[in-house]
């Protein structure tokens, strides 16, 4: 399908092969609506497919993240990046997606027309009309760079770990590690293996909670059933996880100082000569930022793989990296996990004549824009695993699409309007990022109440024609 391509009246243009497109390909070919997937790259998987430093991993258990139609059975609760990548891949033939996915077609404008009552997609590789437009593209945007006095006089290596290459070794270097989000937690204990010697540099702790990274004996007793065909163990599982997720971040924000204790003591049990305090006490609450999840750390940490030191860098050296409190810490390679911007649009959009920018604009039920007509943005969960939701809302649209079907409608929107949004998490990439993101609102941000409250569809919602 090339050049100037058209889906039929109820067809779906899906931007991006990464888990919220593919999750949504599995759901529209299930409902036995037309959709084609415009990937920009040369592979299905999106993050999984491009994040290939050194440990890089989810960090939700994978029983849950994986998709409802396929869950993933293993041994291990979390699972690395080739894993997941294989796993999407396999999704990709086993459901018949991967003859619908043009690769290497970037979407670069969309247009609505009006009077056609139709999207006009531009890509690298030509342009496609559809009904519907169902945008998977994801959220991370650059690489965030933060600018070091002195960096350009560095004789050894920067790189973000946006770079970095897991086939790497640094075995005669010795390597400082810049960064205390779920990136710099999961790349350490790797890197420490494969480097002379590490440090973690932070500029403030962050909550980390270690696990070991096993299933337990209910995941397993439920994933052999499941294997022999027995599948609600595995669905009340996933459903038991998720509210187990639900309920400590909504106990932790509510009881901070019950939580704070909670950190100290998993933290205080392993590291043994007072730097907990120090080194893993934030400045703020538990789960007003995501919480990283560490496998290996504390070992690394014990056996001094890993020093860790807190505190801001004042500038570099042409072999150094001298902290704010005077300390030097000599390096070859320093390696940012310093994280990205967020950007939830990848191209330019409009609505006949006005260009749609989506900073400020009404995001209802993680689904819809307000005023932009046959437009789905499934947005997944904040504070838990991304398909928790992404899953739930493309369900939501399909929803939507068979009720216009049955009511001969050939466009629905929701209203443009102002809406109160305050972010649920106050993670740096989220706050830097706040002015581009669109305001949030018509759910509880928990999944489990969601899935029975938010996502009911009520026709009087939506503004159909
Ligand atoms: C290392 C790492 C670990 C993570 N761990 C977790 C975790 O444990 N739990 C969790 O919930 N989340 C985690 N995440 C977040 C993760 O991003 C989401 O879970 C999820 O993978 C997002 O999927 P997506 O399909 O929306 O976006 P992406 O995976 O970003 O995929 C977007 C796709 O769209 C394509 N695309 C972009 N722009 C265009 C365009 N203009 N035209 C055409 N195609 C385009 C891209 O090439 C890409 O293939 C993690 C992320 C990373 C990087």
């Amino acid at each position: 399908m090339s050049g100037r391509a058209a889906l039929a009246d109820r067809g779906v243009l899906i931007v991006g092969a990464g888990v919220t497109g593919l999750g949504a390909a599995y759901h529209l070919g299930a409902a036995d609506i037309p959709y084609t997937i415009l990937e920009a790259g040369e592979d299905v998987g999106g993050v999984w497919h491009t994040h290939r430093w050194h440990g890089a991993r989810c960090d939700s258990e994978f029983i849950k993240y994986s998709f409802s139609f396929k869950p993933f059975l293993s041994p291990l609760s979390l699972q690395p990046r080739a894993e997941i990548h294989r796993y999407l891949r396999a999704i990709t033939d086993e459901f018949g997606i991967r003859d619908r996915i043009r690769f290497n077609a970037r979407v670069t404008r969309a247009e609505f027309e009006p009077a056609e009552r139709r999207w006009v997609i531009h890509t690298t590789a030509g342009i496609f009309t559809s009904r519907f437009l169902l945008n998977g593209n994801g959220y991370f945007s650059d690489p965030h760079v933060p600018s070091f006095r002195g960096a350009q006089t560095f004789k050894g290596e920067i790189l973000h770990t946006a770079e970095l290459d897991e086939r790497r070794s640094f075995h005669d270097k010795d390597v400082v590690l810049v960064g205390s989000g779920a990136t710099a937690i999961c790349a350490a204990p790797e890197l420490s293996r494969v480097s002379r010697s590490l440090v973690l540099v932070q500029r403030s702790p962050s909550y980390i909670y270690e696990t070991s990274n096993q299933a337990g004996i209910v995941t397993r007793v439920c994933q052999q059933l499941h294997a022999k065909n027995v599948t609600t163990p595995v669905q009340v599982l996933r459903y038991a996880i998720q509210c187990k997720d639900d309920l400590v971040f909504v106990v932790f924000r509510r009881f901070p100082r019950l939580a704070r204790w909670f950190f100290e003591h998993h933290w205080r049990r392993t590291i043994d000569d007072g730097t907990p305090g120090r080194h893993f006490q934030p400045r703020y609450d538990p789960w007003e930022q995501r919480i990283a999840v560490a496998v290996g750390l504390k070992d690394q940490i014990r056996r001094r793989a890993i020093t860790i030191r807190t505190g801001e860098i004042e500038r570099f050296t042409d072999s150094s990296i001298v902290m704010v409190d005077g300390d030097t810490i000599r390096c070859d390679v320093c390696i940012l996990a310093t994280g990205y911007d967020l950007e939830l649009l990848k191209f330019q959009m409009s609505v006949g004549a006005e260009p749609i920018a989506v900073g400020g604009i009404n995001l209802y039920k993680n689904i819809m824009l307000g005023g932009v007509p046959n437009y789905f943005h499934p947005f997944g969960a904040w504070h838990t695993a991304w398909t928790q939701n992404s899953e739930t809302v493309t369900r939501f649209a399909i929803t939507i699409m068979r009720h216009m079907r049955a009511h001969g409608y050939d466009t629905v929107r929701v209203a443009r309007r102002n809406v109160h949004f305050v972010p649920p998490l106050r993670s740096g990439y989220i706050t830097r990022s706040l002015s581009r993101m669109p305001r949030f609102h018509g759910t509880y941000g928990l999944p489990t109440l969601d899935n029975v409250l938010s996502y009911r569809f009520r026709p009087r919602d939506f503004i159909f024609a």
